[in-house]
């Protein structure tokens, strides 16, 4: 299906020649996909008013009905699932199961967040004072503001809005620059149903369509209550100063530079399968890619023999083929970044195999890479960094603790995982003094997320918790509330404060 046929079936009357607007090449073979056109910083206080108004009516609106409009939302996704996952393979160059996965992702997240509607618990506390008790109330924020990046040009926005608003909060929703028009569809899917539903106003949602300088603005205002991040570490950083200057809430989910451990008693068949899909997987350009393979010297000459010969047959290829496993990188830029990253590490003196560009029959200006392997004795300063392509730095250890120490020496923190059938290392890889990230897995590789857990890593991945588990609360105020239903006026701590006379 080409881009102006999935349009169609999505519905979107999109006008793909705007004058002054967003220059979108495709990256599957560099050809021209139009200009849409963008909001510009100025028009940002427009919507974010509106935001305002729609979150004053939304926050009274009991939250059961508020977890039905996101059931009606998932519906809709599942009627056009096979459409926007194809638009997200055509937008971004995922491959076509990853495109559909995705789509599943904003469907799973519809239900989580219908039945956590019906469930915005707070505790019961035992009062020290006599005729007194508390609890705890949670409250939606208001305005809820959701950066999102290219490479989960749909999912991480339904990530936050699905739960903002059966917490209760309006959504404003500043995609990524690179995949606008993913945005617009699976936007007008929301909006459709926002349309039909009595109880919510018209602009609860909303989609400013354009670059940094868009995403700045919104960030600036003060009526903007949570800004929900996913991007680069230097993005979250700029950031976080502007809204912490201001006293505002934010989720970050920043960049990731993921490990595994490889460990001797490791089932190495099912290691190397969990690795090539982890590290080369969606051309290396999820945060959670496995970045970095750390493996006992007694089994890497096996391990790095039987990843070699995986990675030569990778079916590289246009992301529409059916058979396809790794498309392209989104860019030119991505390309150049990935060739700067080997260089450097050969120049340290590691041994490269793969990472040249791969001429595509059909595709001959797509953004096409041979996913790279790089080994070398010890970590490399490149391999502390994250590349945003697949490159997999491979290197020995010989002890357990050591093998942990290189999995944390990096400053990011999302996601990491070891292979062993020695429950002793599984559990102390996921103890205390084990992985310092904020996933750690067992036996799988460290991308692949579901959403029933919580989502987000620490350190310079920004500390931010989305999707399951508790994650709705960052999306609602805390609020203490102490009744007293006596007659009398103890203070806490036994303080005495009478007046007396009357
Ligand atoms: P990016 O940081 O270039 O852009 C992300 C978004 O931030 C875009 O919408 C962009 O317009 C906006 N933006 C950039 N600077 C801004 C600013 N100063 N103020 C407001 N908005 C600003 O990231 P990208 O290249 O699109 O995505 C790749 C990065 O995202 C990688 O580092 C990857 O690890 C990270 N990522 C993290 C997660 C996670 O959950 N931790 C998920 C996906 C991607």
């Amino acid at each position: 299906m080409d881009l102006t046929g999935v349009l169609a079936q999505l519905g979107c009357d999109i006008d793909l020649d705007a004058p002054d607007g967003l220059d979108l090449d495709s990256p599957i073979d560099g050809s021209y996909l139009g200009c849409v056109s963008m909001n510009s910083a100025s028009d940002t206080s427009e919507i974010i008013d509106a935001s305002v108004s729609a979150s004053k009516a939304w926050r009274s609106v009991p939250a059961p009905i508020r977890g039905e409009l996101v059931r009606q939302f998932g519906l809709a996704l599942r009627d056009n699932k096979e459409a926007l996952g194809t638009l997200v393979s055509i937008e971004t160059g995922k491959i076509k199961s990853e495109g559909l996965g995705e789509v599943q992702e904003m469907i799973d997240i519809c239900d989580f967040a219908v039945g956590q509607s019906r469930q915005l618990y707070g505790l019961t506390i035992a009062s020290e004072r006599p005729g007194h008790h508390m609890r705890e109330m949670w409250h939606p924020l208001g305005v809820s503001l959701v950066i999102s990046a290219f490479n989960f040009p749909v999912a991480v926005w339904s990530w936050n809005a699905a739960l903002s608003l059966v917490c209760g909060n309006s959504v404003i929703w500043k995609p990524s620059e690179k995949a606008p028009l993913c945005a617009i569809a699976a936007h007008k899917l929301l909006a459709d149903v926002i349309e039909q539903f009595d109880e919510a106003p018209s602009e609860l949602s909303q989609l400013a369509i354009g670059g940094r300088d868009v995403g700045e603005a919104l960030v600036a205002s003060p009526d903007v209550d949570l800004v929900s991040a996913t991007g680069s570490t230097r993005m979250g950083r700029e950031v976080s100063k502007v809204v912490s200057d201001r006293f505002g809430k934010v989720l970050l989910e920043l960049g990731g530079n993921n490990a595994a451990i490889i460990a001797p008693s490791a089932d190495i068949e099912l290691a190397v399968r969990a690795i090539v899909f982890a590290a080369a997987g969606t051309a290396g350009q999820r945060c959670t890619t496995l970045r970095r393979l750390i493996v006992h010297e007694s089994i890497i000459g096996q391990v790095s023999e039987k990843l070699r010969a995986a990675y030569s047959q990778l079916r590289i290829g246009s992301p529409l083929e059916e058979q396809t496993l790794v498309g392209p990188l989104i860019d030119g830029d991505s390309v150049v970044a990935m060739q700067q990253a080997i260089d450097e590490a050969r120049a340290s003196g590691a041994q490269v195999f793969g990472g040249e560009s791969v001429e595509v029959a059909g595709c001959e200006k797509g953004y096409y890479v041979q996913p790279c392997i790089i080994e070398s004795d010890s970590q490399l300063d490149v391999a502390c960094r994250e590349t945003f392509a697949p490159i997999t730095y491979v290197v020995p250890y010989s002890e357990l603790a050591e093998a942990i120490e290189l999995n944390n020496e990096v400053p990011q923190g999302l996601s990491s995982a070891i292979f062993t059938t020695d429950v002793r290392e599984a559990e102390l890889f996921t103890s205390a003094v084990g992985s310092d990230c904020g996933i750690a897995n067992v036996n799988i590789g460290p991308s692949g997320a579901e959403i029933g857990g919580a989502f987000g890593g620490e350190k310079e991945t920004g500390g931010g918790r989305e999707s399951g588990s508790d994650s709705w609360r960052a999306y609602m105020r805390r609020q203490t509330v102490t009744v007293n239903y006596s007659s009398e006026l103890p203070l806490a701590q036994g303080v005495n404060f009478d007046v007396g006379g009357s």
